[in-house]
C-alpha cells in the first residue's frame, strides 16, 4: 500500500471518528490523527445522544476508537498536527510526517470562560452553557443564569420548565423593564448585583458571591462562554471563515479550499447561524464528510465528472 492516505483526518472527536468510520467502511486507507481530549471532556457525561444518554465522554471516545480498530485501513494515532501544506503534507507533533490526496478538519472548538471567578473547576458539572446538554440534570434545583441580554432571559425562561427556582444575574448590566416585568411575572426573581465570584467546593457550586449585598445558594449556573477554534489549521491553510470564527462549508462538508473537509462543531454551513454544538450533530457532518470525501476520490481514481452536479463551489 502507499503510503500516501487516501485520507488524513484531524481531530478523533465524534466528527472525526464518524468520518473514518464511513471511510473505512469503503475501505478508504485512513490516517486519523488526535491530540487527546474533546470539547465535552470537563462533563460526566453526554447527553441527548439516543442510545448513548448518559455515556461518559471518555468512553465515548473508547467506544468509537474499539470500532475502528476493526477497519484495516483505517490507522489512529496519538498525535497533534502541528503544520500542514498544500498536498496535503502534515507535520506531526512526534517529529514525524504524513501525505493524504485530501484533508478533513475536524478540530473543534475550545471554551474560554471569561468569568466569573470560580467557575472554572465547576465548568461541565455545575457550571453550564447548553440547556440540551444539562438542562434536564436541573430538574428541581436552584439554578442561576448569569447575563442581561435577551438570549439570556429566553434561557432563565426555557429554565423553568425544569429546575425548582430561576434566577437571573444580570452581573450589574441594565435589564430592559419589560423583559424583566416577563421574568417576574413567570417567577424567576432577578438580581442585578455585580457577580464577584462562585463559591463551592471542587466542581459543586454552592453559591454566588455579589460585590454588595447576600450571597446567593445555587446548586447550577449557566455562564457565557466565549468559544473559539481549537486549532489554527483551518486559518493556515486559507479555508474561509464567519465572523464567529466557525470554518465555512457546504452541504458536502467542502470549505473554500481544495480538498480540504471540515466536520464537527468548527464548521458550519452559511445557513445555520451557529454551529450545530451537538455529539450526534457532529458524527453526522462527519458521516457526510466522509462519504463526500469518497466520492470526491472515486471522481480522481477512475477520471469520473465530479460528483456534486448542482452543488455550490
Ligand atoms: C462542557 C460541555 C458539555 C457538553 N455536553 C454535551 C452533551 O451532553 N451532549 C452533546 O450532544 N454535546 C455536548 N457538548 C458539545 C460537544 O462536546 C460537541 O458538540 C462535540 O464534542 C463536537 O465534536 P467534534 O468532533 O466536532 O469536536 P471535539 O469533540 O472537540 O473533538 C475535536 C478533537 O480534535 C482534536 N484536535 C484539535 N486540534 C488538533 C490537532 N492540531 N491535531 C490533532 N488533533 C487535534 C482534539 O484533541 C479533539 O479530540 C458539550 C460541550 C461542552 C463544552
Amino acid at each position: 500500500m502507499s503510503n500516501i492516505f487516501d485520507v488524513a483526518i484531524v481531530g478523533g472527536g465524534p466528527a472525526g471518528m464518524a468520518a473514518a468510520l464511513t471511510l473505512g467502511r469503503i475501505r478508504r486507507s485512513v490516517l486519523l490523527l488526535d491530540a487527546g481530549h474533546g470539547r465535552n471532556a470537563p462533563a460526566e457525561a453526554v447527553h441527548n445522544f439516543l442510545t448513548r444518554d448518559g455515556t461518559p465522554p471518555s468512553r465515548l471516545r473508547e467506544l468509537g476508537r474499539q470500532e475502528l480498530s476493526a477497519y484495516a485501513t483505517v490507522e489512529v494515532r496519538e498525535e497533534t498536527v502541528t503544520g500542514v501544506r498544500a498536498g496535503f503534507h502534515l507535520q506531526l507533533s512526534g517529529g514525524g510526517t504524513a501525505q493524504a490526496r485530501r484533508l478533513l478538519l475536524a478540530t473543534g472548538l475550545a471554551d474560554d470562560l471569561p468569568g466569573p471567578r470560580g467557575v472554572g473547576p465547576m465548568w461541565g458539572r455545575s457550571a453550564f452553557h447548553c440547556p440540551y446538554c444539562h438542562g434536564y440534570e436541573c430538574t428541581g434545583r436552584t439554578v442561576a443564569v448569569l447575563g442581561a441580554e435577551p438570549a439570556r432571559v429566553r434561557l432563565a425562561l426555557q429554565l423553568t420548565r425544569l429546575a425548582a427556582d430561576v434566577t437571573l444575574c444580570t452581573d450589574g448590566r441594565p435589564l430592559d423593564p419589560a423583559q424583566r416585568a416577563t421574568l417576574e411575572a413567570n417567577g424567576v426573581a432577578v438580581r442585578c448585583e455585580a457577580v464577584a465570584r462562585l463559591e463551592g467546593s471542587g466542581d459543586r457550586l454552592d453559591q454566588i458571591v455579589f460585590e454588595s449585598g447576600p450571597p446567593l445558594a445555587r446548586e447550577a449556573v449557566f455562564v457565557v462562554n466565549a468559544p473559539r477554534q481549537r486549532s489554527d489549521l483551518a486559518a493556515r491553510l486559507g479555508c474561509a471563515t464567519f465572523a464567529d470564527g466557525c470554518v465555512e462549508v457546504d452541504e458536502f462538508a467542502r470549505t473554500s479550499v481544495r480538498g480540504v473537509y471540515a466536520a464537527g462543531d468548527m464548521a458550519r454551513r452559511a445557513t445555520v447561524p451557529v454551529p450545530l454544538a451537538a455529539v450526534v450533530a457532529a458524527a453526522a457532518s462527519g458521516t457526510v464528510a466522509g462519504a463526500a470525501l469518497d466520492q470526491d476520490l472515486l471522481g480522481d481514481d477512475f477520471g469520473l465528472p465530479g460528483p456534486f452536479a448542482g452543488a455550490k463551489g
